[in-house]
């Protein structure tokens, strides 16, 4: 029979987002990568999960404490995916020019949209 382990073994990937951080390009695209990892972690539980009911329902047997587990494992995920989120989103904000609000590179010294210094 498959357990709770088993389920979260599959579905772990590794994550591997290694690099060190040299711009806050960078630094996004490799928040994208987590969420995009945890995402597929998150899948990859419920399509074991649907699976496992069903099989359990077809023997006969009780799956709730699975169906806990599983569902504290998704709420963890869902909360690091917010994080990483609003992480992306203060590194964005902190790229925006303070005079007229546009998104610039994070290489540039002036508004690309007013000249306006950014830094
Ligand atoms: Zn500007």
């Amino acid at each position: 029979m498959t357990t709770f382990e088993d389920v979260v073994s599959k579905a772990k990937t590794v994550a591997g987002v290694a690099g060190k951080k040299t711009s806050d390009f960078i630094e996004v695209t490799r928040l994208k990568i987590e969420i995009a990892e945890l995402e597929k972690e998150m899948g990859s539980i419920l399509e074991g999960l649907g699976r496992l009911v069903y099989d359990a329902r077809k023997a006969g047997e009780d799956v709730s404490s699975l169906i806990d587990d599983c569902s504290v494992r998704l709420d963890e995920c869902q909360q690091k995916i917010d994080k990483l989120r609003k992480k992306i989103d203060d590194v964005r904000s902190a790229l925006r020019c303070k005079e007229c609000g546009a998104p610039n590179t994070d290489d540039s010294v002036y508004c690309k949209k007013c000249g306006a210094r950014i830094v």
